[in-house]
């Protein structure tokens, strides 16, 4: 999911934090919200589909105040549809409360068990309502002493943007899994999953929000808690690999150069001869292009990427398929006819669209064609708000490399090693969750029955 928050007086806050959220799309597409205080009366907005698809000016305009937050939503295991939307807005003993998750929390069930046990009730089936009710449980204490009290029951990954009617605060979990960073623009404050949004509506990149941190930005300005933290930081590297956009700053690495740098490595790690490297668009391009560099291959654009085809197209039948009705990706077949093709794709999940893209070639006249994944095989599912249905099917974690490489298609398949994927964000992976490669989850993770019911 992407989060986003702005305290900002006497600006159009609803329409900045639709631009931001504009700009955090790829964290999710499932639905879209946005929250709005006008320091008396909390306003939501959400609805299901595309940030684009659920706002409009009528919409926009009808949300007036000066504090907001917004969210959209990655679907992952719990129900699709409108009550998980987020941000929540409810009534407690305070006022009223508006908050956004991102991240996916461990001990849902049993804290749903424990709440419900003393007569807490729930609309949705998302962790994050647990949240919600934790707060309302410690109600009698401030908002700040409410959020630190749920972080010592809360396990697993949250960062959240949390609304008062006079205040936006942010929250990491203590090993800072999800990212979250400080803007600010004149005399506004701004939080955002990914600097990328700060840079969308103008805004200068302060800091990350630490791990455990919760920072309350008010009239008085920011000031932060030092909630609980871990001995060691866990974020997630898949963040790097895939999720982020690349124009993006986490936790200080820039995501462009760290997929540069996986291509580089892959470089030193393997090499074949081949004429071109070819990024599969547009998550592999990065890599490919550091590959490229490092071998002293020319970096070619051998597949060409249709913009448009969004989440709301009417997908193409088998019939269609069939008849190579290509939507997504055609091959530019003057540049890769006789060619020996080094193709480098940020990572491969299930393998269907690997082994597309290899067939594709292979019509396209390609004498070979070698496929490199800039991380390791993902070996293991995520429990920290990385979709798992979308891995629920993991080749690599059933089929050996020469089987995968026989499924695709390929003449030769390399996956970087842990080791390179680790010297990417430069160090040996300490302060990194690389769980879904590694199988070394730095939270411990529900039992197999709890696993998929909350999120
Ligand atoms: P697959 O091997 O499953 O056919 O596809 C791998 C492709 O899916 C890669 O190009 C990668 O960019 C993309 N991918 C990796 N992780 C995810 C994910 O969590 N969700 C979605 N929608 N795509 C992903
Ligand atoms: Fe990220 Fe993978 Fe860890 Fe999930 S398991 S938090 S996707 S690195
Ligand atoms: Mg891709």
């Amino acid at each position: 999911c992407g989060i986003f928050g702005v305290y900002a007086p006497g600006k159009d806050v609803a329409r900045l934090v639709y631009y931001g959220l504009f700009a955090l799309q790829h964290r999710g597409q499932e639905s879209a919200g946005i929250a709005v205080s006008d320091g008396h009366h909390i306003a939501v907005h959400k609805g299901m589909g595309l940030v684009a698809e659920v706002f409009n000016q009528d919409n926009l305009r009808a949300l007036k105040g000066n504090i907001a937050i917004g969210h959209v939503r990655y679907s992952t295991t719990g129900a699709s549809s409108l009550v998980n939307a987020q941000p929540l807005v409810f009534r407690y003993l305070k006022g009223m409360l508006a908050i956004a998750h991102n991240g996916n929390l461990t001990n849902a069930g049993p804290l749903r068990q424990e709440l419900g046990a003393r007569g807490s009730i729930f609309q949705s089936s998302t962790d994050s309502e647990v949240i919600v009710n934790l707060i309302a449980r410690y109600s009698q204490e401030s908002i700040e002493e409410a959020l630190l009290r749920c972080q010592n029951d809360l396990e697993g990954a949250y960062s959240l943007v949390v609304m008062t009617d006079d205040r936006l605060i942010g929250v990491r979990d203590p090993f800072g899994v999800r990212p979250l960073c400080l803007g600010k623009m004149g005399e506004a404050w701004v939080l955002a999953s990914e600097s990328c949004a700060l840079d969308t509506i103008g805004a200068e990149f302060c800091r990350d929000v630490e791990p455990g941190e919760i920072l309350i930005i008010d009239g008085g300005g920011v000031r932060s808690l030092k909630g609980r933290r871990a001995s060691h930081s866990a974020h997630c590297i898949f963040e790097h690999v895939y999720f982020a956009r690349p124009d993006s700053v986490l936790d200080g690495r820039a995501v462009n150069l760290v997929r540069r740098e996986m291509g580089r490595i892959l470089a030193r790690e393997y090499r074949v001869a081949a004429d071109i490297v070819i990024p599969v668009p547009d998550s592999g391009t990065a890599a490919a292009a550091g590959y490229a560099e490092a071998a002293g291959l020319p970096f070619v654009e051998g597949l060409m990427k249709n913009r448009y085809v969004g989440r709301t197209f009417i997908q193409p039948t088998q019939e269609m398929r069939d008849l190579g009705v290509r939507l997504k990706l055609n091959p530019i077949k003057s540049i890769l006819k006789d060619k020996r093709v080094i193709i480098i794709d940020d990572s491969i999940v299930r393998g269907t669209t690997s082994r597309r893209i290899v067939a594709m070639l292979r019509q396209a006249g390609v004498r070979e064609v070698h496929l490199m994944s800039a991380s390791p095989p993902v070996l293991y599912p995520c429990y920290y708000g990385i979709d798992t249905s979308a891995r629920g099917e993991l080749i690599a974690a059933q089929y050996s490399l020469e089987d995968i490489r026989r499924y695709i298609g390929a003449d030769s398949l390399y996956y970087l090693s842990l080791e390179g994927l680790f010297q990417s964000v430069g160090g040996n992976g300490e302060n990194f969750c690389a769980a879904c490669f590694s199988g070394d989850y730095p939270i411990p993770i529900p039992p197999p029955e709890e696993a998929t019911k909350y999120s």
